[in-house]
């Protein structure tokens, strides 16, 4: 069964999203939405790359409904989204009556800062299918250096043209079937972290993404071939998982190791200047890495598992402090405070590795409904054109290889990085 982007929306209650809209008339929506909905002046955040893919159709369609335009345009050089540009829109926007993004993660999240601010709209006008957080209700901002994920109003309305996005470069088009196929593993740390360690789960959460798996991979080699069909199922199914995540109030069904090693590389990018990637990229050659983890996991015989021989050969604490600091320098404290909401002592680890033998039944259960083999998964990123090894990213793949067994250590969050080190696998 597939639910509609308007079924998904009346799904998630208690948040302000009203419209979700792919299709070639999506600058007429847009402007329609807005005609019905918001005030008669907009701040419009844009670049000169995204202003000259979308910007001409769907500026014309909101002079055609008579909304007045203030421009905060950005130049075609890439650039990480900060919370002083964020300032900056706002500050921009201070007189209109609502914010539009027209671009993808950067300056989307830019509208949503500037909006949550001011306690004013935002609506986006999506030109990439790079990522899942259109729909979301968080920024990735950097704040003095290092990018926090912090809660904001989510935008009213989301609009897309897989014409206008058929344009934007083809890596991220493929970070984008990327980002959404890392709920494979993800939503397998999330049922598994509930099974474990009783930590929150919502199954409605994951109805949001019947049938959407199915489509992508079917759909990944015509993202390769930059087809606009192919980018609306893409487009349709990062909406959707943006909605699952506001339906269960947290990142978790479409955030876990995979993501996880991502931001190890964008958290050493931002204290030591070293590349990175797009997100959704980085996230793809996480989630290969991750289904190759829970592969094993799902292989291991639960009864031949030495709890005592596991426990001891688990790094002692002083260990990880040491690699903490080697890796954090100035923010190690932040990142050791993070490790110790979900380091266990050696007794009850004891214990998690005994649920996990005891309920592994259950446990398979969960992770095989979300579970694909970890070729299944690259060979849709690799037909889609984006990386699926640490070599092929733009960041260092040694960097990627500490990450895997160092990325653990930087957020509460359990997942399966955890879960495999206890187990022994790496
Ligand atoms: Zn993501």
């Amino acid at each position: 069964m597939k639910i509609t982007l308007d079924e998904a929306i009346r799904r998630v209650e208690g948040e302000p999203i009203q419209a979700c809209y792919v299709g070639t008339d999506a600058a007429e929506r847009l402007a329609a939405f807005a005609a019905e909905h918001l005030g008669r002046s907009c701040l419009v955040v844009a670049d000169e790359n995204t202003l000259a893919a979308g910007g001409d159709n769907l500026l014309s369609a909101l002079g055609a409904v008579q909304r007045r335009i203030v421009h905060k345009t950005y130049g075609s050089e890439t650039f990480d989204a900060t919370e002083e540009l964020g300032d900056e829109v706002a500050a921009a926007g201070q007189e209109a009556d609502f914010f539009l993004a027209i671009g993808s993660g950067t300056l989307c999240d830019l509208a949503k800062h500037a909006g949550t601010k001011l306690g004013k709209p935002s609506v986006l006008y999506a030109t990439a299918a790079s990522m899942n957080g259109y729909t979301s209700g968080i920024t990735a901002l950097k704040v003095r250096g290092l990018k926090r994920t912090t809660p904001c109003d989510p935008s009213l309305g989301v609009f897309a043209d897989p014409e206008v996005v058929a344009t934007a470069p083809q890596r991220m088009a493929a970070a984008g079937v990327a980002d959404f196929l890392s709920k494979c593993s993800s939503a397998s740390d999330w049922r598994t972290a509930h099974l474990l360690r009783n930590e929150y789960y919502s199954p409605k959460a994951m109805e949001f993404y019947e049938g959407t798996v199915e489509r992508v991979l079917g759909t990944a080699p015509g993202v390769g071939r930059a087809e606009p069909e192919a980018l609306a199922v893409v487009l349709e199914a990062l909406l959707l998982s943006g909605l699952s995540m506001l339906a269960a109030g947290s990142s978790s069904p479409a955030s876990g190791g995979e993501h996880l090693l991502s931001h190890y590389l964008d958290m050493k990018s931002a204290l030591y200047g070293t590349p990175h990637d797009l997100h959704g990229a980085q996230v793809g050659v996480g989630t290969v890495h991750c289904l190759g983890l829970w592969e094993q996991i799902l292989s291991l015989d639960p009864k031949s598992l030495d709890s005592d021989a596991l426990v001891d050969v688990q790094p002692d604490e002083d260990s990880i402090r040491a690699w903490i600091e080697e890796d954090w320098g100035p923010v190690a404290d932040e990142v050791w405070a993070q490790w110790q909401e979900k380091s266990l002592p050696p007794d009850s680890l004891r214990a998690e590795i005994g649920r996990f033998a005891r309920d592994n039944e259950e446990l398979r259960e969960g992770v095989l409904e979300d579970y694909l083999p970890p070729a299944t998964v690259a060979e849709a990123i690799r037909a889609a054109g984006g990386p699926v090894t640490p070599e092929e990213l733009d960041a260092p793949a040694e960097e990627f290889r500490k990450a895997a067994t160092r990325a653990r250590f930087i957020r509460n969050r359990f997942t399966v990085l955890d879960l495999a080190a206890e187990l022994g696998i790496q």
